[in-house]
Order: C-alpha cells, then structure tokens, then sequence
C-alpha cells in the first residue's frame, strides 16, 4: 500500500490547506522544534482511524482542531485525506474500484467525526480494518513517536508481542474473532429465549 499525498486543512498547526507529496522510497521531515513534525505523523494516525485522543497528545478529539492563535481566530472542523496508489488493485473489495483511494477524516466541533473513502460515507471501522490488513494504520509499528523506542524496551513480552502481531498484519483477525464471538454470544441468548418461549407455549 503505498502513500501518495497527505492534505491538512484545520489540523493542529496546519490551520491552511496544506498539500504533501509523498514520493517513492523514504521520506524525512526536518524543521525546528515545534514546526509541526510530529502532528504531521498524528494526521497520519488520525486518517487511519485513531480513537485516543491521548495518542494525539489531547484532551478530547476535538483539540485537533486549531485552536487559534493572538492574530487568528480558530476553526470549526479539521480534515484530514490521505491518498494511496492502488493501481495493483490491492485495497480489499468495496475500495479497490479506481486506480487511487482517497481517505478523509473530518471533525467538526460538537458533531464528531467522520469518514469517507472516494467521497462515499464509510465506517471508522471500515477504515481500521483496511490499514490493519495492509499492515499499517494508527498502530502501527512503523510510526515510531518520540519516547516509543525507551518503551519498547521496557515492555512487557505481552506488550511487545502486540507489536509483532501488527507488524505481521494479523491484528485485524483478532477485530473479526472479537466481533464474531459477541454475535455468537447474541445468538446464544436469543436462542435461550426462544426455547424459554417455547416451553411456555408448550
Ligand atoms: P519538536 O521537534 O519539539 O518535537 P515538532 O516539530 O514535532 O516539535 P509539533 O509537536 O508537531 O512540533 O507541533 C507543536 C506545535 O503545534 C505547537 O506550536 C503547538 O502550539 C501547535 N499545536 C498543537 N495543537 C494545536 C492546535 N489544536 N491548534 C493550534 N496549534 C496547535
């Protein structure tokens, strides 16, 4: 699955639109302290379907969206779109219509977020489960933020093994086994029920 462009437009720092290419092989980001690297890697795990506003160094959801600052006034929703190259087809079925998906985030203040892939309204599960099978998403191991090395080194092996699932693309499986175990147990109690209803009539 390979990145082509990122587009910020409200998100953190970025409060103009701003465009970033992403080209083939390795891609570095260098500026000054405080220039917005590292929330450009939150853009990055936010489009593909972060959930903890901890991860994004914040309070609630909403603080990803600017917030003003002394000469301008902050903004009421953020977006975020990341497009991939899918010209070998290989997004699963449902997005691998055209030869690049285009994934947006957006949030508007008091109303959520929500997402959208090729401009049609998606889960954010949907959006988790497409980037955990591709090996990537807002866990991934590839995204290395400050501090993450010191904790991985004083993980526990539970913790460490978590990682290695990600990286090996499985934790996406473990979503599907967890969601169909709770309809299993649906159907269990529905069931029960209706044998209790038909003893009653019987
Ligand atoms: P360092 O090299 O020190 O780690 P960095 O380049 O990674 O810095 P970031 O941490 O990405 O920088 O950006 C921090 C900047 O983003 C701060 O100036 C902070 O005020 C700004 N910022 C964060 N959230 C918001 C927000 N919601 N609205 C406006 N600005 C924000």
């Amino acid at each position: 699955m390979q990145f082509s462009k990122l587009k910020l437009n409200g998100f953190k720092s970025f409060v103009d639109p701003t465009d970033l290419i992403i080209a083939d092989g390795l891609t570095g980001v260098v500026g000054p302290n405080g220039c917005g690297k590292s929330n450009l890697l939150e853009a990055l795990r936010w489009v593909m379907g972060e959930t903890r506003p901890k991860a994004m160094r914040g309070g609630g959801m909403e603080d990803v969206i600017f917030a003003g600052t002394a000469t301008r006034p902050a903004r009421n929703f953020a977006e975020v779109s990341l497009t991939i190259d899918n010209s070998d087809r290989l997004a699963p079925s449902g997005f691998n219509d055209s030869d690049t998906l285009d994934v947006v985030r957006r949030i508007t203040r008091d109303a959520g977020s929500a997402f959208k892939a090729n401009t049609k309204d998606v889960r954010a599960r949907d959006i988790q489960m497409l980037f955990a099978d591709a090996s990537t998403g807002s866990h991934s191991p590839a995204l290395v933020r400050q501090g993450q090395i010191a904790e991985l080194i004083n993980a526990k092996p539970k913790a460490r093994r978590r990682i290695l699932e990600e990286a090996a693309g499985i934790s996406g499986l473990y979503q599907r086994r967890h969601e169909a175990e709770l309809k299993l147990k649906g159907t269990e109690t529905n069931l029960s029920r209706v044998e209790d209803v038909v003893e009653q009539l019987a």
